[in-house]
């Protein structure tokens, strides 16, 4: 069965709410066709042995200057590790980055990018592993009584594929699948007009496969929750059965592992707050709430309201979280446009997400 959307969520966020109607073909916002095979090429010009941390800049933020930085951030910082949750079908690690105490037994886990094109939000997400180790170098000692893990890019496949395009990919048959889906959707007119083509990969959303991760988690939900594509495409499919994809079983893992006390989803767009479920307990609920109230008190974001919120027959990450493992969490939406939301907003993004880490550390802590 198909479930109808609230109209006013759509026009706020391209992320959690599902399109039923073939989408308009918006042009390529920040890469023209023209830059759009050469801007990774840039980016890996750019002096790969720099000082300086990439997720600082305001350019394209890929895979590698990811890697850059979590090596960077291990050897200016005491205190750092990172280790791969799992190996992505292009043959990508899915790295974590942990800070704080491993013993503690308080822990917060914070995930970007599950959203290829939502990939701003790997940067965000790297700022706040160098937040939490700045504020343990003025003074702070939050981190000595709690444990962060971070997972910057749940989804660097697909994030590959909505910088770079079939060029983007390792492997050979990575490129042959990725070809086969564009195929697929032939009738769209993607090969014979090329602002379809570079809109259909630039807006790629999913992973490899083509399956939307924030769809396939194997909650109650699963069976009846609708799907607008129903096969591979660059967006919204939940794909062939809940849990189908690596990235989302290594999610699962690394939550069934650790057993967090809280959980951040950074997304794109809409400068909006996913908080509430109609699955969760009373207790989680008002864990996801007031963990909301803090995030908006720095950013200004508006909360979405209970009946908006997509949960009834949930599959995302946090519907899995509030349903089915009583953790809370929030999924932020930051930036404003669509996405990919221009780089240029990371600092607006920011300013309004500064500040937001740490007052959700003392909050788990209760202090
Ligand atoms: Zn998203």
């Amino acid at each position: 069965m198909q479930k109808k959307y609230i109209l006013g969520v759509i026009t706020l966020s391209a992320c959690i709410t599902l399109t039923q109607v073939m989408p308009a073909f918006a042009g390529i916002i920040g890469h023209s066709s023209a830059s759009y095979y050469s801007a990774q090429q840039e980016a890996q010009a750019v002096q790969p042995q720099s000082n300086e941390f990439k997720f600082l800049r305001t350019d394209m933020y890929t895979y590698q200057d990811m890697e850059n930085d979590i090596n960077l951030l291990k050897n200016q910082y005491e205190g750092v590790t990172s280790d791969s949750i799992g190996t992505t079908p292009d043959g990508r690690s899915i790295y974590r980055i942990t800070v704080g105490n491993r013993e503690a037994s308080k822990k917060i886990l914070v995930v970007g990018a599950i959203h290829a094109r939502e990939y701003i939000t790997a940067s965000v997400v790297m700022r706040q592993v160098k937040e939490m180790l700045d504020y343990r170098r003025n003074g702070d000692t939050t981190l000595d009584r709690v444990c962060i893990q971070y997972v910057p890019m749940i989804n660097p496949d697909g994030v590959a594929i909505s910088q770079s395009g079939i060029d983007g990919l390792i492997k050979e048959e990575s490129k042959q699948k990725l070809q086969a889906i564009i195929d697929s959707w032939s009738d769209w007119g993607l090969k014979e007009n090329q602002d379809k083509y570079n809109w259909f990969l630039n807006k790629w959303k999913n992973n490899l496969n083509g399956v939307d991760l924030n769809h396939n988690f194997p909650t109650q939900g699963w069976e009846q929750r609708g799907d607008s594509r129903k096969k591979p495409s660059n967006e919204f499919y939940k794909g062939p059965s809940g849990g189908s994809e690596s990235e989302t079983k290594d999610l699962m893992k690394l939550v069934n592992d650790e057993n967090f006390d809280a959980v951040l989803n950074y997304h794109t767009q809409g400068q909006i707050i996913y908080w509430s479920n109609q699955h969760a307990s009373a207790e989680v609920l008002a864990k996801d709430k007031a963990m909301a109230d803090i995030v908006a008190a720095h950013t200004g974001y508006k909360l979405v309201a209970p009946e908006a919120d997509g949960s009834k027959f949930g599959v995302g990450f946090k519907d899995w979280l509030d349903w089915e493992k009583g953790i809370p969490s929030v999924t932020v939406e930051v930036g404003i446009g669509t996405s990919p939301v221009p780089e240029t907003q990371i600092e607006t993004i920011w300013q309004q997400n500064a500040g937001v880490l740490p007052d959700i550390a003392k909050y788990v802590l209760g202090e």
